[in-house]
């Protein structure tokens, strides 16, 4: 069984978790913590850096700044979290199509639902591969909204040689078990300025709306309620694991990206022939080989290239459901039809296994596979 994807094992995991298991520091905010923040400083190249449970916590954290009743404008072709962030802080979510290529939310639709009423602009980095953020930072600088990536699939993707995650004014990546860099579950809250207002209020939230960091730092004798929040701190032993994957990002993004290389050179006569459509990756995008994924010509096609391709023994699974396909996408008034990229991204696109442990001659097994259930 080759499975679409496998976490990635650090060689310091087990020597750092078994040294934070002994330290007595169990809860946030020590010294593994510490590290991995540093760590992610260096690697987004934004200021304020929180770790938080998930990438979810950390959308949850952006969004709570939002006005209630203001509007995000973010792509139907995404992962739920940041529409729920917008929904939990009283937010009204606006959906947009995405490009054709990239899969990424398109900037002349999202410039188009941008009114008075708008917040922010939430563009996703499907696949590591980076949206167009020449054009968002332009949309929002002319227009007045903040714009927030949500690269919970980007730890280590660029955009002319800079860093995703850390060039809108928020940003997130994701530990989750599926993501490039895992901690089972987990995640990191990014700012990119150095505001220390806004980012000492997110401090607060994610300590139980306290000001304990203070205290912590003995800034502050005693700590108390400041305000309104939550506990979204990443315990000590998953920060040990997360440093040391961290600590091998670099080898993790080149396989990957290694991978995904050989399978466009496998299946290039299949592009070529337009068999099959592959990924687009433009110029200034610089992908960390999150995932690799082919488009067949129809719904039928993809289930049944699918199902044969699990009857070998090979994991390809499709990838978004579309936001406003799901009840709640059908809640904010939406319907089949709104956004059609993102509905035949949904229904023709299949993802390919890609791990870091995956052999090329998986690589090869699954081309072979594939071009026999194509013929
Ligand atoms: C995985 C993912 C998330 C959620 O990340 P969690 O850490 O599991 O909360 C959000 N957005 C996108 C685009 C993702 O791929």
């Amino acid at each position: 069984m080759i499975p679409l994807s496998r976490p990635h094992t650090a060689v310091n995991e087990e020597p750092y978790i078994r040294d934070a298991l002994h330290s007595g520091h169990a809860h946030g905010d020590g010294p593994y913590s510490g590290k991995a923040a540093e760590r992610l400083r260096a690697i987004s190249g934004a200021d304020g850096v929180l770790l938080v449970p998930s990438a979810s916590h950390a959308l949850e954290l952006i969004f709570w700044n939002m006005p209630e009743g203001a509007e995000v404008v973010m792509p139907a072709y995404t992962f739920p979290s940041a529409a729920n962030a917008v929904c939990r802080n009283r937010g009204r979510v606006v959906l947009c199509d995405v490009e054709p290529g990239t899969l990424n939310l398109d900037p002349a639709a999202a410039a188009s639902c941008v009114t008075a009423e708008t917040w922010g602009v939430c563009a996703t980095h499907n696949a590591g591969v980076a949206c167009d953020m020449d054009a968002f930072t332009e949309l929002a600088r002319k227009r007045g909204i903040l714009l927030i990536e949500d690269a919970a699939q980007a730890i280590g993707a660029t955009h002319s040689g800079r860093a995703l995650g850390g060039l809108g004014d928020f940003g997130c990546y994701s530990f989750h078990g599926t993501k490039n860099i895992s901690c089972g579950e987990g995640g990191v809250f990014l700012q990119r300025a150095s505001d220390e207002s806004t980012l000492d209020l997110a401090r607060r939230r994610r300590e139980k709306g306290t000001n304990r960091h203070q205290f912590e730092r003995g800034e502050a004798t005693c700590y108390s309620w400041e305000t309104c929040g939550s506990s979204m701190l990443l315990a000590e032993i998953n920060c040990a694991q997360l440093m040391a994957q961290l600590e091998e990002l670099d080898a993790v993004t080149a396989r990957r990206n290694s991978l995904c290389a050989t399978y466009a050179e496998r299946l290039d006569d299949l592009f070529i022939s337009g068999r099959l459509t592959g990924m687009h990756v433009p110029a200034y995008a610089g992908p960390n080989g999150h995932g690799f994924h082919i488009r067949l010509r129809s719904l039928d096609e993809r289930r049944d290239v699918q199902d044969r391709m699990a009857s070998r023994g090979i994991a390809c699974l499709p990838h978004y459901v579309p936001l406003h396909l799901g009840s709640m996408g059908k809640e904010l008034g939406y319907a089949y039809g709104d956004f059609p990229e993102s509905e035949r991204a949904w229904e023709t696109l299949l993802r390919l296994p890609v791990f870091p442990a995956m052999a090329d001659e998986q690589v090869d097994i699954v081309c072979g596979a594939l071009r026999e259930v194509l013929s």
